[in-house]
C-alpha cells in the first residue's frame, strides 16, 4: 500500500463491477487526479458466467479469470479482504493475505462485494455440498466428477459404484441449469474411455423448490430446458427440496432418497454477509441499499453497484411497478459498473449525478455442447430460440462480453481447439494436495519395530540377525 497526497477511490471488490468500474475511472480520471485501490482477496476477476463450461472442460481455467494487476496497471491492487469501514473517519480496516490487518484511508468509496452462495441449515450440506461460485470450485467439481468415474471403474462393490455414479444439482437458476447441462454431457462422453462405465449407469437429478428451472429465460423456454434435460436422461423434480443429506444420502422433500458422492449446491446467492459490518443502510435482504444514481442511500461519496446492492430498475417502474429492482445479474452489474464509474467522476469534480437505468436484454444459456436456449428482447418483442443457435448466441455473446481482447482470444482459440482435438477428460484431483506423494516419501522412517525372536516370517533371515 502506498501513502497518497491525492484522494484516494477505493474500490471494495475486483470482481464484475470491481473491475469495470476501476477500468471506467482509470479511463475518465485526469493524470494525478486521484489513486484508485482495488481490495479484493483474491488476485483476479472471475467471469462467472463460463464456470459451468470450465467445469465441463471446453474452457481452460485460467482463460476464465482476468488478472487484476495486468487489466489495472495504473491501479494499486491490494489482495485481501475489507473487513469494517469507519464512515466518520473514512478509513478501512484491510485484512491482507498474510500479516497484520492494517487502516485504509479513502475519500471515495465503491462497493463491489457481490453475493455468496445462499444455503439453509440442512444437514450434511455443509460437509457434502459443493458450490459454484468460483474458479476454484469448478475446477474441483471437474476433478471430482471424472474421479467418480476412475472409482465406478474399479470398484467391485455395487453400492459404492452406485453412488459414485449418482449426480444431484440443487437449484436450477441460470448456475444449476448450465451446470448440470455441462457436467451431464462431459461425464456421458467421458464414459467411453472407461470399459464398464456405460453412459446410462449414470444418473443425474435437477431439484429446485420453484415450479420452473431457468425462470431468467422465462417460462416458455424454461419449460424448453427441462424437458431437453429430462430427454437427455436427467431427472428433474420441481416444486420440492433437499431435506437432508447426511454422508451423501440424499433425502428429497418429495420422498425420494439416493446416495450421491456429488451433490452440487446452485440454489441461489445472497448478499456478501459482510456488508452487515460497514455500518451501511441495508435493504430488507441484506442488499446496499442504493438510489438510481448508484450512491448509497443518505451519502455523496460511497457508490454500489451489481449483486450486493439493491438497484431501482427504473424501466420497471416507469412501467408502473413501484417495486422493479434490477435483478443480480452479469447484464446489470457491467452497465450499473460503467455509470458508477462516470458518477464517482462526476461526484469528484462536484457534478451532477447520472442515472442508471437498463431494459433488459434477454439471457442466453448453454445446456452442454450444441445445445441451449435464448431470449432476445427487442423493445415489446421477445424472440425465443433453442438448440444450437441459441448455444452459438450463448458462445458468442460471452465470447464478446469477456473482459480484455487477450481473454477474448484465449476462449474462442480454446472452443477452436475443442473442435478438432476433443474434450480432455483426465482427472487432477490429487492437485488439491500436491504436496502428499512427497511428504510420504520424505517423512521421517518411523523407528523399527524390535522382531519378536521366532516365527517373524515377514523379515529375512539378515535382518533377524541384525534384529538378534
Ligand atoms: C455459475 C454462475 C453462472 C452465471 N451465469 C450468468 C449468466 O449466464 N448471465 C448473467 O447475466 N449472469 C450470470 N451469473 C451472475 C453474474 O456472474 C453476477 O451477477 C456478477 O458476477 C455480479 O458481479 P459483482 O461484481 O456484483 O460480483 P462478483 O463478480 O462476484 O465480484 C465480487 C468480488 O468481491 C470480492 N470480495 C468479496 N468479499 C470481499 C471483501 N470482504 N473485501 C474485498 N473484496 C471482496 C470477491 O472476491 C469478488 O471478486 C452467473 C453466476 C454464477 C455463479
Amino acid at each position: 500500500m502506498s501513502t497518497t497526497e491525492r484522494p484516494r477511490i477505493l474500490v471494495v471488490g475486483g470482481g464484475y463491477v470491481g473491475l469495470y468500474a476501476a477500468r471506467r475511472i482509470l479511463k475518465k480520471m485526469r493524470y494525478g487526479e486521484a489513486t484508485v485501490t482495488v481490495v479484493d482477496p483474491r488476485s483476479y476477476m472471475t467471469y462467472q458466467p463460463f464456470l459451468p463450461e470450465a467445469a465441463a472442460g471446453s474452457i481452460s481455467p485460467r482463460h476464465v479469470v482476468v488478472p487484476l494487476r495486468r487489466v489495472l496497471p495504473k491501479a494499486e491492487v491490494l489482495t485481501g479482504r475489507v473487513t469494517t469501514i469507519d464512515q466518520d473517519r473514512k478509513v478501512a480496516t484491510v485484512a491482507p493475505l498474510v500479516g497484520e490487518a492494517y487502516e485504509l484511508p479513502f475519500d471515495y468509496l465503491v462497493i463491489a462485494m457481490g453475493a455468496v452462495s445462499r444455503t439453509f441449515p440442512i444437514p450434511g450440506l455443509a460437509e457434502q455440498g459443493i458450490g459454484m461460485k468460483g474458479i476454484e470450485e469448478s475446477i474441483g467439481l471437474r476433478n471430482h466428477v471424472l474421479e467418480q468415474l476412475d472409482k465406478a471403474d474399479s470398484t467391485t462393490d455395487e453400492d459404492v459404484r452406485r453412488k459414485a455414479l449418482t449426480f444431484v444439482f440443487v437449484g436450477g437458476g441460470f448456475a444449476g441449469a448450465e451446470t448440470i447441462g455441462e457436467v451431464e454431457d462431459m461425464a456421458r462422453d467421458a464414459a467411453k474411455y472407461y470399459t464398464s462405465v456405460k453412459r446410462e449407469d449414470m444418473r443425474f437429478i435437477l431439484v429446485d423448490a420453484a415450479d420452473k428451472i431457468l425462470p431468467e429465460v422465462g417460462p416458455k423456454l424454461g419449460a424448453y430446458g427441462k424437458e431437453h434435460l429430462e430427454s437427455r436422461g436427467v431427472e428433474v423434480y420441481l416444486s420440492t427440496s433437499m431435506d437432508s443429506c447426511v454422508d451423501g444420502h440424499v433425502v428429497l422433500k418429495n420422498g425420494l432418497e439416493v446416495d450421491s458422492s456429488t451433490i452440487v449446491w446452485t440454489a441461489g446467492v445472497k448478499p456478501n454477509p459482510a456488508l452487515a459490518r460497514f455500518g451501511l443502510p441495508l435493504g430488507p435482504r441484506g442488499h446496499v441499499d442504493t438510489s438510481e444514481k448508484l450512491q448509497v442511500q443518505g451519502t455523496d461519496y460511497i457508490w454500489a453497484a451489481g449483486d450486493n446492492a439493491q438497484v431501482p430498475d427504473m424501466v420497471g417502474r416507469r412501467a408502473g411497478n413501484p417495486n422493479a429492482w434490477c435483478p443480480p445479474n452479469a447484464q446489470h452489474a457491467l452497465r450499473q459498473a460503467k455509470v458508477l464509474g462516470d458518477n464517482v467522476i462526476s461526484g469528484m469534480r462536484g457534478f451532477p449525478q447520472k442515472e442508471y437505468s437498463h431494459a433488459n436484454k434477454g439471457a442466453v444459456a448453454g445446456l452442454g455442447l450444441h445445445k441451449g436456449v435464448a431470449m432476445i428482447v427487442m423493445g415489446k418483442v421477445k424472440i425465443k430460440v433453442k438448440g444450437r443457435l441459441a448455444w452459438y448466441m450463448h458462445r458468442g455473446y460471452h465470447g464478446m462480453a469477456m473482459p480484455t481482447w487477450n481473454r477474448k482470444i484465449r476462449i474462442f482459440a480454446d472452443w477452436t481447439l475443442a473442435m478438432f482435438l476433443k474434450r480432455e477428460v483426465v482427472s487432477l484431483g490429487a492437485m488439491e494436495t500436491p504436496r502428499e506423494e512427497f511428504y510420504e516419501a520424505a517423512k521421517p522412517s518411523p523407528a523399527p519395530v524390535a522382531a519378536k525372536a521366532d516365527g517373524d516370517k515377514s523379515k529375512t533371515e539378515g535382518e533377524k540377525a541384525k534384529a538378534s
